[in-house]
Formats: C-alpha cells, structure tokens, sequence
C-alpha cells in the first residue's frame, strides 16, 4: 500500500447528521459510554488549532494550490538530480521545522488524553506527524500508533558503504542546541523492517548538524521563528516555500553508522507505510468495539481503510470532521462542527467536570 497524492472521491456526501454542539456532544459521549475499547483516528483538522496549516479546508480542496510534495523515489533517487532533491527538501525543512517544533497541544489533543486517562478512549492512532498527542499525554500515548511516522524521528532509508555502527552520540544526544531539552520527543524503538541500516535518531539532533553545517541558513530559521507574520506558505509536513532561493548549496548530513540516506521518519507520499506500523494499526482496529474519527478527510487511502475495516466489521463508526471526508459514502454518522469545541465538552460530560 503506498501513498498517493490524495484525492476526494465527487460524492456523494453526508451532511452532518446532528445540528447542534449539543447534540455532537451528546453522540459522541453515548459513543464512548456505550463502548469499552473505543478507537480515536485523528487527521491534520486537529493540529489547525495548534497553527499547523492543514493541507484541506472546510469544503476539502487545498489551501495550498500548486503545492506539489516530495515523492519517495525521488528522495531516496541516488542520482545527482536525487541529490539536488534531497538538498532542496532538508533546506526547506530547516526553516520549516522550528515553528512546528514549538507547536502546542491545543484543546482536542488534551480532551483526547483526558478521555485516554479516564479509560474512556482505548487506542490512538493518528494520521498527524506533529506529536502533538504525545505532547498532551506527556509521553508515548498507550496503544497509539503513527500511522504516518513522526517529524520528530530521523530513520536510515538506503544503506551506505559503510558497516553499520550505530553512532553513539547521536543515540545519547539528551540536549539540542536548537532547542534545548529533548524529552518531549523521546526517540522512540523502530522495528527495522525498511531498507535502512536501522539507525533512528531525533530529528532535534539533526537540526544541530543541519545549523552547523548550513551557518547561513540559521538567520532565516530564526526569522521564521521570530517573525510569525512572515509571508511564507508552510506545509502540515514542516514544509516551507521559498521562492528565489538556491537550495544547491545546502548541506545534509549522511547517516552517521552506515554513510547512507537519512530521511524524517514520515511517509512520503508514493511509499509504502512499514508493515510492522500497518500491523499495529490493524491490531488497534481489531481490538476496538467502535471508533471515533476526528479531524480527517480520511483521503489517504492507509487511514480510509482502517476505517472501512470497522464499518465492514459492524462496529459504530462517528466521523467529527467539519468538511466531506472519503468515508461519508459507508457511514451513517457525520459530524460536522468544530473538533475542539465538540471534544472539548465531550470530555467535560464524561470526566463529570
Ligand atoms: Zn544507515
């Protein structure tokens, strides 16, 4: 299975099927009462609270038109043309990663973690690369998974000359120059089951290496901090358009065990999602008795079918997603207000607070 640029299917769509806050809350309460293992899916429409651009609006077009994301083949191509990719995505990932860095949980992640907390929400997975539902839980969330990796994780992609040894600096690395502690991202055990030499590192450690390798590239990551008003068009991956700007001379490090390709621990659209990833989400579809969709077009085809999964297995399914998402057409429910208002008081109703 591998990711495409995603598209909504025309139609048909459903229109939300309850028309007040109140009665989304009380659905969504009832769904989780009713339930002992409720599952949560969440999409990009979570992390917009956070400031992290999402790549649908309400209706489901693109708010970035033209925007044209990297594929796998192109990253990992070995070629100078592959070269030239891989110079251009790390510089526009240096500027794009700081600001997604200090991202906060807003209020769906914590009402999920509250919910998880209160054994009211059973699993997680999530479609989201920010980490922002680790950030609300303050560690890795019990029975989540990534369904598309992590932002903050650096994997090994295509084995170099060298003989793995896996560098022990970049493992111990506790502190980032960049940002100071690191323990909000704990780097996290990945099954090698890629084509890597395995080795894993923050991505926190990287942006030390990108800043010191790339000197002159440093005064626009901290502008970009800085200067949030800054015109330039940022994308949920950590993505930034430059428009004018020579990215052939930027610097990328190789993987420091084996000398190969490093690459953020996400799934580029054209790859495959790593099998012992598919397993864990469909260990946490099987286990699941309902689930909770929240903030998702569903159009990637990896999270639509994990949701198909529960609908053919007869188990309820609630969609919370302002605009149409790919999986209206097999639902009966869709609910269409705001995730954290919705989720907010869900919470508050289950939690009796
Ligand atoms: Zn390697």
């Amino acid at each position: 299975m591998k990711i495409s640029i995603p598209g909504l299917p025309s139609a048909p769509y459903l229109p939300s099927t309850v028309g007040s806050v109140e009665q989304a809350v009380d659905k969504v309460a009832q769904l989780l009462h009713l339930n002992a293992r409720p599952l949560v899916l969440t999409g990009a429409g979570i992390s917009v609270d956070s400031g992290i651009k999402s790549y649908r609006g309400k209706d489901g077009t693109y708010l970035n038109r033209g925007y044209r994301p990297i594929y796998y083949h192109e990253y990992v191509d070995p070629s100078s043309t592959g070269e030239q990719k891989r110079r251009r995505y790390w510089a526009r990932s240096f500027l794009g990663y700081p600001p997604l860095r200090i991202a906060q949980p807003n209020a769906t992640h914590t009402s999920i973690a509250a919910l998880q907390r209160a054994h009211a929400v059973h699993g997680l997975i999530t479609q989201n690369v920010d980490r922002l539902h680790h950030a609300a839980w303050g560690g890795v969330p019990p029975n989540s998974v990534e369904l598309h990796g992590s932002l903050s994780e650096v994997v090994c992609v295509a084995r170099g000359p060298g003989k793995p040894h896996q560098d022990s600096e970049w493992w111990k690395a506790k502190r980032s120059e960049t940002f100071g502690e690191m323990d909000r991202y704990t780097t996290a055990h990945i099954e090698n089951d890629g084509p890597g030499c395995g080795f894993v590192s923050a991505r926190d450690a990287l942006q030390d290496e990108l800043a010191a390798l790339n000197p002159d590239w440093v005064k626009w990551a901290e502008r970009l901090v800085n200067e949030p008003s800054l015109s330039l068009r940022r994308n949920p991956d950590g993505d930034v358009q430059l428009e004018g700007v020579d990215y052939g001379t930027f610097q990328y490090p190789s993987c420091p065990s084996c000398g190969g390709v490093l690459k953020p621990n996400v799934v580029f659209f054209g790859e495959n999602v790593r099998q012992s990833v598919r397993s864990a989400a469909e260990r946490r579809v099987h286990e699941a008795d309902a689930l909770l969709v929240v903030g998702s077009t569903l159009a990637t085809h990896s999270a639509y079918r994990l949701v198909r999964d529960v609908v053919e297995a007869g188990k309820p399914v609630i969609l919370l997603n302002q605009g149409p998402t790919r999986a209206d057409s097999i639902v009966t429910e869709r609910i269409g207000f705001d995730c954290a208002q919705v989720m907010g008081q869900v919470a508050k109703n289950v939690l009796n607070l």
